[in-house]
């Protein structure tokens, strides 16, 4: 009997005439996602039970979704963060997980410097003041020279540091695992997260959001800020208590904050929305062409190795 596939991602649907050839050496059936966008628990639930595998993106892969898999084998994540997937129930139901580290590094890792420039220089007021027929002259702040940053160095955070050579920073790093190896070929230093949050004029986040970095940005952590710094998150929004971070903003301790991801996705009711020095994009990190490809070829690739019984490439454990 032939293996049966959910493909779930929207951004598959582009990409899908370079990947789906792949699936269709193995004559697997596939199936694309039917509602043209991110599934819902019940949804993703009523589809599971016949697949051998899924390709997901941030669809809810929950322990009652998992319930109804009968003949799941693998769960391949269109992505790096599996914080959307019960890790605990996947393993204790033998069904493997993979994922594609850095196939959208590079991605991610420019939207962060489209956010930090925003932000400084307030290109998102200035556009929006000039098409109402305004000339407001803006002045903003320029990044070089400055201390930046950064939380989490893994694939994300070190394209980062190698996008801004050139810009003349001092940067600070902060991760739970130091490779000092590599802080030393870069000319970077790991600090605490104490001494990371006091002297950096500009500071992004790069961590997966697990129990352990929830709320990781609360109000204590945004006492520490150095007044008038700027926030970025392009990881998950459950890293910063945004609560913590509209009082900040508002009271005007930090200049402004750039993000891309939320505790809520879309942030319909954050009260984030009135504040005008926050820049908010929709969860666009990975969203490029060439991330689109990449991932989209990992995932099948990760896919189909474990449904032949293979090792595959990036396994989650
Ligand atoms: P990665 O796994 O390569 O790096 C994560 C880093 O965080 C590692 O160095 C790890 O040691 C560190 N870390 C983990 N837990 C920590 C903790 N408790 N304290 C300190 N450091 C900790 O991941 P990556 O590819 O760099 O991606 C980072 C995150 O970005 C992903 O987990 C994902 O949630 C998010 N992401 C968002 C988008 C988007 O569209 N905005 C796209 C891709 C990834």
């Amino acid at each position: 009997m032939a293996f049966k596939v959910l493909i779930t991602p929207r951004s598959f649907e582009t990409v899908k005439d370079k990947c789906i050839g792949l699936l269709e050496k193995e004559n697997f059936e596939v199936v694309m996602n039917p509602y043209g966008r991110v599934l819902t628990e019940e949804e993703l639930a009523g589809l599971i039970e016949e697949m051998d595998g899924i390709i997901v993106g941030i669809d809810p892969v929950t322990s009652k979704v998992l319930e109804k898999a009968k003949r799941l084998k693998v769960i391949s994540k269109y992505g790096v963060g599996v914080d959307n997937i019960d890790l605990e129930k996947a393993k204790e139901k033998g069904i493997l997980v993979t994922n594609t580290p850095g196939a959208n590094s590079n991605a991610v890792a420019e939207l962060t410097l489209g956010l930090i420039f925003t932000v400084l220089r307030k290109i998102n007021l200035s556009d929006r003041k000039t098409r109402e027929g305004s000339w407001e002259r803006f002045v903003g702040y320029e990044l070089s020279g400055k201390t930046l940053g950064i939380i989490g160095t893994g694939n994300i955070g070190r394209r980062l540091v190698k996008l801004l050579k050139g810009f003349d920073l001092r940067i600070l790093c902060y991760d739970k695992d130091l490779d000092l190896e590599w802080a030393a070929e870069e000319g970077i230093i790991y600090v605490s997260l104490e001494e990371l949050l006091k002297n950096s004029d500009v500071i992004s986040i790069h961590m997966p959001l697990t129990k352990e970095t929830y709320h990781f940005i609360s109000d204590k952590e945004l006492s520490f800020v150095k007044p008038g710094a700027v926030i970025i998150n392009t990881s998950r929004g459950g890293i910063i208590d945004e609560m913590a971070l509209y009082n900040a903003l508002k009271e005007g301790k930090l200049l402004g904050a750039g993000l891309d991801v939320f505790e809520k996705e879309p942030p319909i009711d954050s009260p984030l929305l009135n504040l005008e020095n926050v820049v908010m994009t929709s969860h666009i990190g990975a969203h490029t062409q060439e991330a689109t490809e990449n991932m989209a070829k990992m995932a099948v690739e990760n896919l189909i190795s474990v449904l032949k019984g293979e090792k595959p490439k990036f396994l989650v454990e």
